[in-house]
């Protein structure tokens, strides 16, 4: 294969080099006799540059960069000595690996020229990700692969208290926001995240990936423990017949059937309530629903599996969606800027699927969506309604279960409220300073 056999001609360079300095050494008039040089001994392997890659970049310049807006394959290699030969060779050498037209603008990038004059091509190495790349390797053909970096995982400890939100206790914490999302998914159905207040606290046992020392996103949460409003939400993640789920103390499932707002992350401009002076009426008037405010185009999800019975526009709720969730739970979703694609009367949807976006259509002074709950043809205030939980564990896993979580809850429950970065494994290093 061209690729080891440029391995081995570097190599011979290797040799090379050394071979005639230790030839000098010998042949000089006081040598030092005898001594044997074992090339083993002299050619050191650190010698030796692999880059991150994998690639041997003994002899080779590097260059880096980013894939600007409207940058093609060809504005990147052309001022390089590459031709518009090698780059249709390129296109055609990597099909079924990667499609190298649509490279994407902000990825990163490096070449290797050779260091001598000529400066010719040798790699060109296109990141699809912050794990995977594809490389092209110019010989007397063109050679793609594609290659992943390692990726580490670690688990940590942490916890921490609410002043403010969830976002900023994280950010304190030097905790990447993405956990306060996974949190947010893991804690749907049981906490209102609009509502946690300060003195609320948490400890979250989870998963983050590594490709050196570098950051590159939060794996698995492993476990969780929310305490709010005094009351302690605990989380355990179990895998049954590879459907991974949160579990409770008592093996419940922390699903239920319905999610606690059709949004991520919002906030309630106003509640449901019997009389409130209407914004654009001027007057008092019942507010049955819920007003989540948020940037037009937001996505709203359903908040539960059922079956689309409205999706059109009148003159006071704009565009909305009415889903019929069983015979007792009907949701509506008020003022949205538009459909999600294919959201239509009679479609089945699932619980989390986006249906729609934030707007303003309709009688609104800002992008909101307004929510409503029917239950038995009644509207309720959802957020006052206790809802049923999803499926809990089957007896032949619950033993397993148990004891893992018994375990686990005892990690968590001898944890500190307040602690910094706390390893979890003696090999876990706390990186202060590290900005996520
Ligand atoms: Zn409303």
């Amino acid at each position: 294969m061209l690729f080891f056999e440029k391995i081995k001609k570097n190599y011979l360079l290797l040799f090379a080099i050394p071979a005639v300095l230790i030839y000098l050494v010998i042949l000089l008039p006081d040598c030092r006799g005898r001594e044997t040089f074992d090339e083993e001994s002299i050619i050191d392997s650190s010698d030796v540059v692999t880059d991150e890659y994998g690639i041997e970049i003994t002899a080779l310049t590097e260059i880096k960069g980013k894939v600007k807006n409207n940058q093609t394959l060809s504005d990147i290699l052309l001022p390089f000595n590459a031709s518009h030969e090698l780059i249709s060779g390129m296109l055609s050498n990597s099909k079924g690996i990667f499609d190298a037209r649509k490279i994407i603008s902000g990825n990163n990038y490096t070449l290797y020229l050779t260091n001598d004059s000529l400066q010719s091509l040798n790699y060109f190495i296109y990141e699809t990700g912050p794990i995977d790349y594809v490389v092209f390797e110019f010989t007397d053909s063109i050679n793609v692969w594609q290659g992943s970096r390692e990726v580490t995982t670690k688990e940590r400890i942490i916890s921490g208290k609410i002043e403010s939100s969830l976002y900023r206790t994280l950010n304190n914490i030097n905790v990447s926001d993405l956990l306060a999302l996974r949190l947010s998914e893991v804690y749907a159905w049981q906490i209102d995240f609009y509502r946690i207040q300060k003195g609320d606290y948490f400890k979250v046992i989870f998963e983050e990936k590594y490709i050196g020392e570098k950051f590159v996103g939060i794996g698995r949460v492993i476990a969780a423990q929310f305490n709010h409003w005094g009351n302690d939400f605990y989380a355990f993640g179990y895998e049954i017949e590879d459907k991974r789920e949160f579990f409770d103390e008592n093996g419940k499932s922390l699903r239920k059937a319905f999610l606690q707002a059709p949004l991520k992350f919002s906030r309630i401009s106003s509640s449901y309530s019997n009389r409130r002076f209407h914004p654009v009426l001027k007057t008092y008037r019942a507010h049955l629903g819920t007003d989540y405010a948020a940037p037009t185009g937001t996505p709203i999800m359903s908040v539960g599996d059922g079956v689309v019975l409205e999706a059109k526009y009148s003159s006071n709720n704009g565009n909305y969606v009415k889903v019929k969730h069983n015979s007792v739970y009907t949701t509506q979703y008020l003022h949205m800027s538009r459909f999600a694609k294919g959201i239509k009367q009679g479609v089945r949807v699932s619980q989390g699927e986006v249906i729609g976006y934030v707007g303003s259509t309709g009688l609104a002074t800002g992008p909101h969506v307004c929510f409503r709950f029917w239950k038995n043809g009644v509207q309720v205030d959802h957020r006052k309604e206790k809802f049923p939980s999803a499926h809990p564990i089957a007896g032949e896993y619950l033993a397993e279960f148990q004891s893992r979580m018994v375990h686990i809850k005892n990690i968590l429950d001898k944890t500190p409220v307040e602690i910094e970065l706390q390893p979890l494994a003696s090999e876990i290093k706390a990186e202060s300073n590290r900005k996520l």
